[in-house]
């Protein structure tokens, strides 16, 4: 199953918290950012609207321009003048000149009514069709146009004497490079005078040609980014290119992308820190959980590995120790098992009273002894031994005397057999010695020897001296049709030269007819 795992859960845990610490890192960095640029668009709304009403401001201005000059008693009564008696217009220009040649403005025209002609400022033959344009359907009021010289404000106002109206002044202002420059002053923002989408004139010459396309209030021009608003200028005459308020947004955009930059820093070193951390976690946890789990699986495939044991601590490093702990615990019962299964083993093939091998043994080594002699081309000679008169000894010194000498015996015999010899317990006081040889007469020899010993060996028991002797019958093992088969014709044939050597005296061996000695 997929994340059943401890280490998939703990990379999915990890996985979890990377994304959500990535997820709220980026989420607040957003957040900042919308704040932050919400302010600024407020910013431009208000400030926008401060440049709007200082065009208003500008127009009143203006207007107010046109109407001290249409109110002015002179002009007037110059305008009364030419347009009554048809003198002509210089005068009228020079009294302008005089008093109103102040004003802050770009040119002026003075137009008569009755013949819709241009008095004064026929030089401005742009304007003064501008204007008669205008007084076809007002005779007052400010307006926006663009032409020549490029956007222009134009104030128009009557000229009135004596109820009658003679005709009409306009004064203008250029929207020029000059007058953009002056309100980027005032307001900090640009200005843009765009037509089909390219820019016509701004505060910065750099801007101009360039391409004007606004993506979600903002413009990019360059490199600067800038948020921008339509103005809305009205009354226009003819028409005029679109004129956008702008705020720079340069400054904010290096603030933020420099706060992006450290977000970006602290999520990549906190993302960094979770997975090292996920990576000792895993090492530290899961690791050893799962080497912990591959030695239990030893363990019940019935191996006792190694662990070494650590010295850190911590649960995990207690809980390997513990095991490590229960390992060799579990060795060195296994090594007291195996001692005393060796011993079973033992006591299982050798005499309790004796310690040499029981009859049961026999069974089991005399195929290995035959092949063993076949290998080596020898003989595998049984000396079958008996106490002689044993009963007897019994029933003088009692059991226990018996037994001990049953036991002497047996040491006298394991000393005076060769290393290599076989000695068992055929049960009672029956004894075998199996030898391999080629040669009998040495096995005669070993016969006399074992027997000669006996003869000499004295048993103490119970402060007395016990003396016996044994008898002793040769055989050896020929090569039949099954090992139990040969075993039991051997043990007859050694039993008969046994009986033989009784028979003939005790004390004394004797060798199987059927050998040659
Ligand atoms: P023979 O010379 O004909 O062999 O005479 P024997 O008395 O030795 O023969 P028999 O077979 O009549 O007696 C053997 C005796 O050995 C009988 C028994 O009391 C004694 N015996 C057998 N096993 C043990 C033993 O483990 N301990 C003791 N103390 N005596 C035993
Ligand atoms: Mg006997
Ligand atoms: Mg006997």
């Amino acid at each position: 199953m997929l994340f059943s795992s401890y280490r998939s859960k703990l990379l999915v845990y990890i996985i979890t918290m990377m994304v959500l610490l990535a997820g709220s890192l980026i989420y607040t960095y957003s957040y900042v950012r919308n704040i932050l640029l919400q302010e600024d668009e407020h910013h431009v709304d208000s400030v926008a609207q401060i440049f709007l009403s200082q065009l208003e401001a500008e127009k009143i201005e203006y207007q107010r321009y046109a109407d001290i000059v249409a109110e002015d008693l002179r002009i007037k009564e110059y305008m009364f003048v030419i347009v009554g008696i048809g003198s002509e217009a210089q005068p009228l220009k020079d009294i302008y000149d005089r008093h109103f040649g102040w004003l802050p403005i770009s040119r002026y025209v003075v137009v008569s009514r009755d013949k819709g002609e241009m008095l004064v400022g026929r030089e401005h033959a742009d304007l003064g069709k501008t204007v008669l344009d205008i007084l076809k359907h007002t005779d007052r009021g400010t307006f926006y146009s663009y032409g020549d010289y490029g956007l222009e404000l134009i104030a128009v106002s009557p000229i009135v004497y004596r109820g009658r109206r003679l005709g009409s002044i306009a004064v203008s202002y250029f929207m020029d490079d000059a007058w953009l420059s002056r309100y980027m002053k005032n307001s900090g923002g640009e200005l843009f005078l765009t037509q089909d989408g390219i820019v016509l004139g701004s505060s910065s010459r750099k801007y101009i040609g360039q391409p004007f396309k606004i993506d979600n209030s903002r413009v990019q021009l360059g490199k600067d980014i800038f948020f921008v608003r339509p103005m809305e200028l009205s009354p226009v005459h003819g028409s005029i290119p679109k004129v956008w308020f702008s705020l720079p947004e340069t400054s904010l955009m290096k603030r933020l992308e420099k706060h992006r930059k450290a977000t970006m820093l602290i999520i990549l070193a906190s993302l960094s820190v979770i997975l090292l951390l996920g990576f000792i976690i895993v090492r530290n946890f899961t690791e050893p959980l799962s080497q912990l789990v591959k030695l239990a699986g030893e363990v019940a495939a019935g191996n006792l590995p190694r662990l070494d044991k650590s010295v850190a601590k911590n649960e995990i490093t207690e809980l390997s120790n513990q095991f490590s702990d229960m390992l060799q615990a579990l060795r060195e019962q296994q090594k007291e098992i195996q001692i005393v299964h060796a011993e079973l083993e033992k006591s299982a093939i050798t005499d309790s009273l004796t310690g040499l091998y029981n009859r049961r043994h026999l069974n089991d080594i005399f195929p290995k002894l035959i092949a063993q002699a076949e290998r080596s081309s020898q003989r595998l000679f049984a000396l079958l031994i008996d106490l002689d008169k044993f009963k007897n000894i019994n029933d003088t010194y009692g059991h226990v005397c018996g037994d001990k000498c049953l036991q002497d015996f047996s040491d006298c015999l394991r000393q005076v057999s060769r290393a290599n010899d076989y000695l068992f317990r055929m049960g009672g006081e029956e004894f075998l010695v199996l030898a391999l040889s080629d040669d009998t007469k040495g096995i005669v020899a070993l016969s006399e020897k074992i027997r000669r010993a006996i003869e000499n060996l004295e048993v103490e028991c119970n402060g007395q001296i016990i003396r016996f002797t044994i008898s002793c019958g040769i055989s050896y093992a020929k090569p039949g049709e099954s090992s139990d088969e040969n075993l039991n014709s051997m043990l007859s044939l050694a039993d008969a030269a046994l009986y033989r050597a009784k028979k003939e005296g005790r004390n004394r061996v004797r060798v199987d007819e059927h050998i040659q000695v």
